[in-house]
């Protein structure tokens, strides 16, 4: 029987009977050796995964816990294989050695995660490997690419700002010429959102974020669509000697259990905050693509499924004392970067990574809000005197001057 995809989801990774009976959980198996019964067969196991089966023979190769969360990782995306990193960032630069060779070249969306720059400027660039960064509403891609250039590499919606990008339409433009299309999904956390069905050869992730989502692990996930590109990600990531704990992959697969219901909480509470912040005098504009103002509206209807619980805002009239006065009359957001956890955060957006990407076009601070599960009413009582508390210094450091 062909069941929804939230029972999937949930079945996904469920531990087979033994004996008769089954726990709920797979269980959390640590080991470094994997002990074989005799060498017959040990060599037989050696057979099948040089066949490429996904078989465990040593603890780097990860267990039955970490098959589970593959697993799952498959069905939320519709992936062909699964490959579990230390962290997200680890995901996209094993991503990047792995499909990325010495004198090639890739086209970078301008809106990514900006620690990828740090990939580049540390790694790629002593490799001769070259990036080149594009506007995605902006440039034509077929004239940017190059005879060397092998990769597209998009984020969708982009970190700190949302721009909704029209993957459909970029994947198609890398596809004809030849190119990996890789999409980092974290926004998404692989359940708003479908990359690997809109056209892209493989999906980066955060699970640190929503998949984990209580805020105690970091993880990362590579999934990829198909067998020729998952051999090239493998052979990197064993050469890497990629490893994740047991335990967090347990704790990431537990978390992915109730992902639908808490995206969907995430979701309701983000859009009452964003509509009660776009109606505020000292906000300026709210980035969120849930609001039928925000221009990735129309796209991000048509390809996601729901919103999650990001979004900025740009101050009206704010300078940066009085955003920095915003965040510290504050109360029930913690001031820290990630987000997807079940509480909520704020973080000011650094002027010089609003300025690496083209979709930015405003002069005031942003603030990023990652808006928890605590009740909304509290939230924006809360967002409304750390408002006026700064309005008051700002209004103070006038009469000063
Ligand atoms: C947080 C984040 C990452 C990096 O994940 P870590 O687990 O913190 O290394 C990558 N991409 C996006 C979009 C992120 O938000």
């Amino acid at each position: 029987m062909n069941h929804h995809y939230d029972t999937r989801l949930l079945q996904a990774g469920k531990p087979d009977f033994f004996q008769g009976t089954a726990p709920v959980n797979v269980p959390v198996v640590r080991t470094s050796t994997v002990r074989y019964q005799s060498t017959q067969v040990q060599r037989e196991l050696h057979e099948r995964r040089d066949n490429g089966e996904e078989v465990a023979s040593y603890g780097r190769h990860g267990t039955d816990t970490h098959r589970a969360l593959e697993q799952a990782f498959n069905t939320l995306e519709g992936g062909h294989r699964t490959f579990l990193t230390p962290s997200g960032l680890s995901a996209i630069a094993t991503t990047l050695l792995a499909l990325l060779s010495p004198g090639e070249h890739a086209l970078v969306a301008d809106s990514v995660y900006s620690p990828l720059r740090r990939i580049e400027a540390r790694l790629l660039e002593r490799l001769n490997i070259t990036l080149t960064y594009f506007s995605p509403a902006r440039d034509d891609i077929s004239t940017l690419a190059r005879p060397n250039t092998r990769l597209l590499y998009l984020e969708s919606p982009s970190s700190l700002l949302f721009e909704v990008l029209d993957l459909p339409a970029l994947a198609a433009a890398g596809r004809a010429l030849g190119l990996t299309v890789v999409a980092d999904n974290t926004w998404g956390a692989g359940y708003l959102y479908h990359p690997l069905q809109l056209g892209a050869h493989v999906s980066v992730h955060a699970a640190t974020k929503y998949i984990g989502g209580h805020s105690d692990l970091m993880m990362g996930a590579i999934v990829v669509a198909d067998a020729s590109r998952a051999e090239s990600l493998a052979l990197a990531y064993d050469t890497l000697g990629l490893a994740v704990s047991a335990d967090d992959a347990y704790l990431a697969l537990r978390g992915l259990r109730s992902l639908p219901v808490r995206l969907a909480q995430h979701g309701r509470n983000a859009l009452a905050v964003a509509r009660h912040l776009q109606a505020h005098a000292e906000v300026a504009k709210v980035f969120h693509p849930a609001l039928p103002e925000d221009p990735g509206h129309a796209l991000w209807r048509r390809d996601f499924s729901g919103a999650n619980g990001l979004l900025s805002i740009e101050f009206s009239r704010f300078g940066a004392a009085a955003a920095d006065a915003f965040i510290n009359a504050l109360t029930l957001f913690g001031i820290g970067a990630s987000w997807g956890g079940y509480e909520s955060l704020v973080l000011a957006a650094a002027p010089g990574r609003l300025a690496e990407h083209s979709y930015w076009q405003g002069t005031r601070p942003v603030v990023r809000l990652h808006i928890g599960l605590e009740d909304p009413d509290d939230l924006i009582a809360d967002l409304d005197q750390a408002l006026a508390a700064a309005s008051r210094q700002e209004i103070d450091s006038w009469s000063q001057r």
